[in-house]
């Protein structure tokens, strides 16, 4: 991305009661191409959201380390300390393999669930959510008193609380934005 800033966005996508989640995703986040995304992708960055399965641990996602050719040693690392300092190799730290990047990680079963199955908390809160025609994020940040006051995630909150309790029979799936 040659230095850009790379903004990568966690947003859940709630749909209605369906067998065919991803086309429904393509239909209801279609609107806001553009205006709230350029790319997206079911789970990638965001995997495991929903259940805490972290995917860069999962032996599916990980690859042979080209730096080393998965020996853990690095023999055009440069100087000595460097090396000691990344284990051997800068590309896997001598593990001799890494973890893909997420475009290339395996979908994830756990990123589509049942809204009735999924319990949000601090810890897996998206950025932004989207529902029917909506795309519902924080307010942004605001001045007052001379200070900068944070998102109202209280409000968004609520209102993310609304939205699933309104749909307990829908989908609902971790989403990829980029924008
Ligand atoms: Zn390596």
């Amino acid at each position: 991305m040659g230095g850009g800033f790379d903004m990568h966005y966690y947003v859940l996508a709630i749909l209605g009661p369906t067998n065919h989640p991803e086309a429904k995703l393509d239909e209801l986040l279609n609107p806001f191409y553009e205006s709230e995304y350029d790319w997206y992708q079911i789970g990638g960055r965001y995997t495991g959201m929903l259940t805490g399965y972290k995917p860069s641990d999962d032996p599916k996602n990980v690859e042979v380390c080209e730096q080393c050719k998965g020996t853990g040693d690095n023999k055009n690392l440069e100087p000595p300390e460097w090396k000691k300092q990344c284990g051997g190799c800068n590309g896997c730290r001598g593990k001799g393999v890494r973890a893909k990047w997420p475009t290339d990680w395996e979908r994830y079963s756990g990123d589509i669930q049942q809204v009735s199955d999924v319990e949000i908390t601090e810890a897996n809160s998206p950025y932004a959510f989207v529902v029917g025609d909506k795309w519902v994020a924080p307010e942004a940040i605001v001045k007052e008193d001379g200070k900068y006051k944070s998102r109202d995630n209280n409000k968004f909150g609520f209102q993310l609380e609304e939205a699933l309790k309104n749909n307990q029979d829908g989908i609902v799936v971790v989403v990829d934005c980029h924008n």
